[in-house]
């Protein structure tokens, strides 16, 4: 079964026919022993128990959305795609209490009529909340940390089908679970922080390369949300559906140029002309995307930024020129969420995808390999070469992560082969 997020982007949502799943851009699959759709937390809990009762492994998956092998199992595949909604909000604390199923986007249409907005959202809004939060997903802002910092409360179903309530009274377990990819249970709802509605003034334009870089500070520190996606060659553009901003651009160059965005909070009435655009918050944050790409994205320390940008694109023109998808650069405020890649880090984000058919591995090795002396900590959702070693290298409460892991989950129904090379 398709459907179409509110900005054209087709989602499978694995309708429960098959064995086989796979995600949305086709790289992770598997074949699952058994499969379902719960539409209550009650049910949830009790496949949930009957599954760990078997020695069955299970996991949830969101969107699918993710490129990295999160959401597989072979035992029990559960989708909430029935368990959507919003259940409660709160306009004194502007906080939404939503199903773990429903996606960002569904969420914004009710928050749009109520006054509200998410705090920041990231470049598409097809992801199911539980599905996108719990990966450490992150919009851009200097400012603005991750979006599971909005993340106020949780349930998690525990292996044995009861509830573990998660809120501000049990401030360690919510910061161990803000970002922990279901492996401290599968989560039925959660509350968010929200901000009073707020439109957007979106502006978009050309830089050359080293323009950018001059400008860099400037516009992290003015603009709200400040990022770019750097295009080697013209062609690179299209691979992100990038629109033609030559009318809008302050270079003669169309090669090795930056694809510029700013956006700030306005007061004005919603307008669309070229380039400029003010609306509704959650209706300017996603862009378009079409499944024909392999991300990999890593969080690097900001005061690093620009080297590491300078690193990758050099590594790009010099030694990999058959790599034409552009790199996105991006700004996220450090948080205190365990498992977060920005955990106590103000930092840029460095992204660069293989071409789906392609031997992309030599170059996203490279990418990793500059990547990593910067000090960065890879997205858990994009494609990443991690070990278990590294993730206590990298992340200070990965010890005290993994312990809480397994007080909650001692047989590691929620964990598989990937998860538990990470976090076993
Ligand atoms: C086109 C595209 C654009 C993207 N843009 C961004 C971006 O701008 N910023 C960014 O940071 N990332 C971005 N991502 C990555 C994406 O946000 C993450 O991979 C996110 O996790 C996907 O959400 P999902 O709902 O598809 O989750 P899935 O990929 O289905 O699952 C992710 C993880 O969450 C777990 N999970 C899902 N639901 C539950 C539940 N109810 N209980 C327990 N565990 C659960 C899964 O088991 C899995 O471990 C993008 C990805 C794509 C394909």
């Amino acid at each position: 079964m398709t459907h179409t997020s509110s900005h054209g982007m087709t989602v499978n949502d694995f309708g429960l026919d098959h064995a086989h799943w796979r995600n949305w851009v086709g790289n992770q699959s598997c074949v699952r022993a058994a499969r379902a759709a719960p539409t209550s937390e009650d049910e949830l809990c009790a496949l949930i128990a009957e599954a760990a009762g078997k020695g069955m492994n299970v996991r949830v998956a969101g969107s699918g959305h993710s490129f990295t092998p999160v959401a597989l199992t072979s035992g029990l595949h559960l989708t909430l795609a029935n368990m959507k909604g919003v259940k409660h909000i709160d306009h004194d604390k502007r906080r939404v209490t939503a199903a773990a199923g429903t996606t960002i986007n569904e969420l914004v249409k009710v928050l749009k009529a109520e006054g509200l907005s998410m705090i920041n959202q990231g470049d598409i809004d097809s992801q199911a909340l539980a599905g996108a939060l719990t990966t450490g997903t992150h919009g851009t802002g200097a400012r603005l940390p991750v979006l599971a910092d909005a993340i106020v409360g949780m349930k998690l179903v525990q292996p044995d089908g009861s509830i573990l309530t998660v809120d501000e009274s049990t401030p360690d377990l919510l910061l161990a679970s803000r970002v922990s990819l279901g492996v401290l249970g599968a989560i039925s709802e959660m509350t968010l922080q929200l901000r009073d509605s707020y439109n957007l003034r979106e502006r978009i334009w050309r830089e050359d390369f080293e323009a950018a870089m001059d400008m860099h500070d400037e516009l992290a520190e003015k603009h709200r949300h400040f990022s770019f996606f750097w295009c080697p060659y013209e062609e690179s553009r299209h691979c992100y559906c990038l629109p033609d901003t030559s009318a809008t651009s302050k270079t003669g160059r169309t090669t090795d140029v930056c694809e510029m965005k700013v956006m700030d909070i306005s007061d004005d009435q919603p307008f669309e002309a070229g380039f400029e655009k003010v609306a509704y918050s959650s209706d300017v944050y996603p862009i378009e995307y079409i499944a024909n790409f392999h991300e990999l994205e890593y969080a690097v320390p900001r005061q690093h930024g620009k080297d590491a940008m300078r690193a990758v694109r050099r590594l790009m023109l010099e030694s990999f020129p058959e790599a034409i998808y552009p790199v996105e650069y991006r700004f996220t405020a450090g948080d205190k969420a365990w498992m977060s890649p920005f955990y106590q880090q103000d930092s840029v984000t460095v992204s660069v995808s293989g071409e789906p058919g392609k031997d992309y591995w030599d170059y996203l090795r490279a990418v990793d390999r500059i990547l990593r002396d910067y000090g960065a900590r890879p997205h858990w959702g994009k494609m990443h070469f991690l070990t278990g070693e590294d993730v206590t290298e990298i992340y200070p409460r990965a010890n005290e992560f993994r312990a809480l892991r397994r007080k909650l989950d001692p047989q590691g129904i929620y964990l598989n082969d990937h998860l538990s090379q990470l976090f076993r």
